[in-house]
């Protein structure tokens, strides 16, 4: 009898429980696998078959296709790329949240391409590196900085934004709060030509956040061989960097929050990029990598 009534109360507790929190539970990312990232957008693809596909951006060293969700069919082309570090499963929420807002809703003359997860090894470990070396460091950068890709992944992604004419990129990471802008190597010549775009860019982003904005390597701490400034330096794309959130180990309330204050700043910023890629994209400062070569925090 006692058995019988514990277990009413705990149906009772069970039902009691706001609905969105179990499933937010599981959407914290602490239980979803890349799998399971692979059927979120597949499942996308077959309810908006015509804004939403799922498409091969490359393959790892360990033999796992690294996907992303292509919405829109319009003539500019733009990209979203979470979970460099693996361990930084806000970032993947993010961009899925994101990739549902814009299966749904595409972006009027834009594809944009969202990658919920590049390092598929990382994330399925919950470790930031893949393969003992850190994504976001291999990057070939300005004054010979970064790199050389060693990392199947990153030249994937490389490869994939050069071949779709990439213009406009938001790179998603956790946490700081901030959203940055090239440069952000270790140099004393922070400003690329468009530093005032690129501040306005970032205000835009930040309209419902309220994040920090500045210039990556002055905010943050100087990252030879991050996507940002390899993407800028060698194509010219508009590239804003997302620490979002306070904590690698967001809780479900504050993926919540991460994805509510920043998918509409994410679309925002897309939607306001140019339509063209930068012009005059050369590091144009002096190659001093003295100052603040080495990385402060982990971000
Ligand atoms: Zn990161």
């Amino acid at each position: 009898m006692k058995k019988q009534w514990s277990l009413v109360l705990l149906s009772l507790v069970s039902f009691s429980l706001p609905a969105h929190h179990s499933q937010a539970a599981n959407a914290s990312g602490s239980n979803r696998t890349y799998a399971e990232v692979q059927a979120f957008l597949a499942n996308l693809a077959k309810k908006s078959p015509s804004a939403a596909q799922v498409v091969n951006v490359g393959m790892n060293d360990t033999g796992q296709m690294i996907q992303a969700l292509k919405t829109g069919n319009g003539p500019v082309a733009n990209i979203v790329v979470a979970t460099h570090h693996g361990n930084e499963y806000g970032s993947t929420e993010v961009a899925l949240a994101l990739a549902e807002s814009l299966a749904t809703s595409p972006i009027t003359g834009q594809t944009v391409y969202v990658i919920p997860v590049l390092n598929v090894s990382g994330y399925n470990q919950k470790q930031r590196q893949e393969l003992g070396q850190d994504p976001n460091r291999n990057y070939p950068g300005p004054c010979g900085t970064g790199g050389p890709f060693t990392l199947k992944s990153t030249k994937a992604l490389a490869d994939f934004i050069a071949q779709k004419n990439i213009v406009a990129s938001a790179t998603l990471h956790t946490h700081s709060p901030a959203v940055v802008y090239p440069w952000g190597f270790s140099t004393h010549d922070l400003e690329t030509r468009y530093n005032g775009l690129y501040i306005d860019l970032a205000k835009a982003a930040t309209v419902e956040s309220g994040y920090d904005v500045g210039n990556s390597r002055d905010l943050l701490y100087a990252a030879d061989g991050c996507y940002e400034d390899y993407a800028m330096v060698e194509h010219g794309i508009w590239s804003l960097l997302f620490e979002l959130g306070t904590s690698h180990s967001p809780t479900a309330s504050a993926v919540e929050h991460m994805k509510q204050v920043n998918v509409p700043g994410i679309r925002r910023f897309l939607t306001q990029a140019p339509t063209k890629r930068a012009e005059h994209h050369a590091f144009e400062g002096k190659c001093d990598t003295t100052r603040d070569g080495q990385r402060r925090r982990e971000d």
